[in-house]
């Protein structure tokens, strides 16, 4: 009953969006977590036209290959021990290097290996990456090193590019300009906020993820505002319809009651699903295309919806919207008090993935 359908053609679309809005970037197409939850593989193939790939894990490079993608694929954690360097270097993958225990590996890998290498400088987030001195040295040794594939290339990430108010970016933007001074080799900083909020820093290569799926960084707007389609919807259908009298409680808790005479349709999809526990009474559904709000809390596998208003009367196995088409995943998110993100990557493996071509 539940179903994910991710548009293909919305896809491409945003990709060709994001390279008006980036015409002297190459794109590496961030498809980590399973592309966001809309299927790793599908996502990579909707994309052919990207420049490159960037994933997390090893594994997921690996599957990408088994998938017969031959599109270059950088590891933005790169490798953590031996077998996983072997791994990558098996399946021509790019590593991302970040700190002394991968330079330690690097140094003691076999001679035949060869690997195009990322060197992250920590440039404010605190997250990954070396800093100042020790990021200089590290280019200096990497540079020296047999394995070696091309020149190093130069990457930073941006902690607060979605609050372009704050002026940590600013910051971390002339950190990243000083440490890689005179430095030959590639530079890439920007993932989606950034590359909207700050295009002077777009760089040789962008690294967007969330804007490839239709979606807005921005708290308070939505993709539709910056061009972009909606990839992923997600739908389920109506499995019973009820009505309450005036004082009727719903769902564990009771903790909605009806005010008024209440027409109530039970939807077949909750947060086994993937769909977040913490949207709360109030957040709008799409019930036959029209708007409706979700009462009650959400269950493991159902969903209270008040249809009391809906111009045509709500009837099992009508069809529901909970994101996608017609209904912005941000303005869920907000409901949800989480971001768009944990959304798209929270569903779940029951779910049944549709592909438009
Ligand atoms: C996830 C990630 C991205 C993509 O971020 P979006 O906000 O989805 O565009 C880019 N770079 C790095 C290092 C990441 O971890």
């Amino acid at each position: 009953m539940v179903s994910v359908t991710v548009d293909s053609g919305a896809l491409r679309h945003n990709l060709q969006v994001i390279r008006r809005l980036a015409p002297k970037s190459r794109v590496m197409a961030v498809i980590k977590a399973n592309a966001y939850g809309h299927g790793l593989v599908i996502a990579a193939r909707a994309l052919a036209a990207a420049d490159a790939f960037a994933v997390a894990r090893v594994s997921e490079g690996l599957a990408l290959r088994e998938a017969g993608i031959k599109t270059p694929i950088v590891l933005l954690e790169g490798v953590f021990d031996r077998q996983q360097l072997d791994a990558a270097a098996a399946a021509d993958l790019q590593l991302v290097v970040h700190s002394p225990e991968q330079m330690e590996l690097l140094r003691a890998a076999p001679a035949h290996v060869q690997f195009k290498v990322w060197l992250k400088l920590d440039s404010g987030m605190n997250r990954l990456g070396f800093k100042g001195e020790a990021f200089r040295s590290a280019h200096a040794q990497l540079s020296s090193m047999s394995i070696l594939k091309g020149p190093v290339n130069l990457m930073t990430h941006l902690g607060c590019a979605d609050t372009p108010q704050r002026p940590n970016t600013a910051e971390q933007l002339m950190v990243f300009a000083a440490a890689t001074r005179n430095l030959v080799g590639e530079r890439s900083i920007e993932s989606s906020a950034a590359l909207l909020g700050f295009p002077e820093a777009q760089a040789e290569w962008i690294r967007p993820g969330l804007l490839l799926y239709g979606v807005s960084p921005f708290r308070g707007s939505t993709g539709a505002d910056h061009d972009l389609r909606p990839v992923m919807t997600l739908r389920t259908s109506i499995i019973a319809v009820k009505d309450l009298i005036e004082g009727d409680q719903v769902g564990y808790g009771g903790d909605w009651t009806a005010r008024r005479p209440t027409r109530l349709a039970i939807a077949a999809i909750g947060y086994g699903d993937g769909y977040p526990r913490s949207a709360s009474s109030g957040t709008p559904v799409l019930v036959n295309g029209e708007h409706a709000a979700l009462v009650g809390r959400v269950s493991m596998d159902m969903l209270a919806i008040d249809v009391t208003d809906a111009q045509r009367a709500a009837k099992v196995g009508d069809p529901v919207v909970l994101w996608g088409e017609g209904l912005p995943v941000e303005e869920i998110a907000i409901w949800a008090e989480t971001i768009p993100y944990t959304l798209t990557c929270g569903i779940n493996q029951r779910v049944s993935v549709t592909l438009l071509e």
